[in-house]
């Protein structure tokens, strides 16, 4: 049945999901109607989409053609805060989120990978593994492609894998995904949400409708994760660094072990691995028992994780310059993965360059890391002293006024043999339009040299 056909839909929120979802119900029969709180001059280019759509529109207020939706449709980036929300709810107008809408038309099996940190890199991953497979596969969500651009395109025998946000499940209603990832937990966001625990619980909400026959990979080392998924109706499925599994997956005598119904399985030894670090070890066992509980076997697994280089800004390799190694790891937005950025190199001295819009969490789980590897932290950005508070006495620590000027002093910092490491622990929206953008500037300013 077209849940779509002959309703009432409006879309809060005009960035890219939100007009695709508008798209997407649109062809299926429904009454579509976009609202903005953005004034039309910020929003010239999603304007255009919609006239050439002929999609109707309204930017700088939410009017009451909004409360008398048959439900509504939310942008991830919207907050569900002000009087729009208490009257939507005063009404009982259900509020969808673009991917859970997405996901009604889906005839592929859904895979949805979600955690703090690691999320984009093990969604491209499953994808690269079930490609490599030859399975006909969707990758959509957070990641990039919004699932409603893409999901007529699936086909039964193929799979979508789904990159999930907390902006995006905090509000599922009924997503189900037959196989979902949790890879980890750390505050993040903090600024959007209460409280640490706000924040888990919308991630928890990617899982909460999944039945018995559905299954749940998740990372046992975190005990955070291990709390969050208690009372969850799925089969938990957990895979760990530091221990043996009786089912599951691990890593042991530097090869990543997979033990389920098949049995136990050497997949791939760990030096053999394309990605590097711990994280992304975590990453790698989580990827392969993804794959292998959709049926993947073992050899193409171990394939797309001996090719898969990894994705642009994530601990990315740019250039060497005298001996001095430039890593771009602009995806770092949070204290955890800069943590793991720094943790991923094993003798290399490291010139940091951190800093950004500040997000609410201490910079002080960073502290054992920046004393033992970081010769010099060079900071930049508005949460520069915060971030010299909490950092500043343990390195030598200097300021710079531009990314450009936070490389070359980092460049002059550096000897044979070092590494200069973007990793911001912060969001960019202070001096960048985007974490994209601040990694391609850094990669310029180091091509510069
Ligand atoms: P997300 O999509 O969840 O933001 P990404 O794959 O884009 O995750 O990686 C974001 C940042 O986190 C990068 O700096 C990356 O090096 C780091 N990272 C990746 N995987 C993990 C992990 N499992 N644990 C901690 N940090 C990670």
């Amino acid at each position: 049945m077209n849940p779509f056909n002959g309703k009432k839909i409006v879309v809060i929120g005009a960035a890219r999901s939100g007009i695709a979802a508008a798209k997407l119900v649109k062809r299926h029969g429904a009454s579509v109607f976009v609202s903005d709180i953005a004034a039309a001059e910020n929003k010239t280019v999603e304007v255009n989409i919609l006239k050439s759509e002929n999609i109707p529109y309204e930017f700088g207020t939410h009017s009451s053609r909004v409360t008398e939706a048959d439900f509504i449709i939310i942008s991830p980036g919207v907050p569900r805060t002000g009087a729009i929300f208490t009257e939507m709810a005063a009404r009982h107008i259900p509020i969808y989120s673009e991917l859970e809408i997405a996901s009604w038309l889906l005839t592929s099996v859904l895979i949805a990978v979600t955690g703090t940190n690691g999320k984009t890199t093990t969604t491209a991953l499953i994808g690269e593994i079930l490609k490599v497979a030859g399975k006909p596969t969707l990758v959509a969500g957070n990641i990039g492609t919004a699932l409603s651009d893409c999901v007529e395109s699936g086909v039964a025998e193929g799979f979508a894998v789904v990159e999930v946000s907390s902006f995006q499940s905090e509000g599922f209603l009924n997503f189900c995904p037959h196989i979902g990832v949790l890879l980890n937990l750390s505050p993040d966001h903090m600024d959007r949400y209460d409280s640490a625990e706000a924040y888990y619980a919308a991630k928890r909400k990617t899982f909460e409708n999944q039945r018995s026959e559905d299954f749940l990979v998740y990372n046992a080392d975190d005990p955070a994760v291990n709390k969050l998924i208690e009372g969850l109706r799925s089969r938990k499925i957990p895979f760990s660094l530091t221990s043996e599994i009786e089912y599951g997956a691990y890593v042991s005598n530097h090869q990543i072990i997979c033990v389920l119904d098949q049995g136990k399985e050497v997949i791939i030894g760990t030096d053999d691995i394309g990605i590097r670090g711990k994280h992304n070890l975590a990453n790698a066992l989580a990827a392969t028992l993804a794959a292998r509980l959709a049926g993947i076997d073992a050899t193409a697994i171990r394939d797309a994780l001996m090719q898969f280089k990894g994705v642009e800004h994530r601990l990315e390799f740019v250039r060497e310059v005298n001996g001095v190694k430039f890593y771009n790891d602009s995806k770092a937005t949070n204290v955890d993965s800069t943590f793991f950025a720094l943790d991923s190199f094993k003798q290399e001295k490291i010139i940091l360059i951190a800093g950004g819009k500040h997000k609410g969490a201490p910079y002080t789980p960073l502290s054992d890391l920046i004393r033992q590897k970081v010769k010099t932290l060079v900071l930049i950005g508005e949460a520069a002293t915060l971030i010299e508070n909490d950092l500043g006495k343990l390195t030598k620590t200097i300021r710079a006024q531009s990314l450009q000027e936070a490389v070359q002093r980092a460049f002059k910092e550096s000897a044979n043999g070092d590494v200069v490491l973007l990793s911001p622990a912060c969001a960019s929206y202070d001096m960048f339009k985007n974490y994209e953008d601040r990694g391609l500037q850094f990669k310029q300013a180091v091509y510069g040299l």
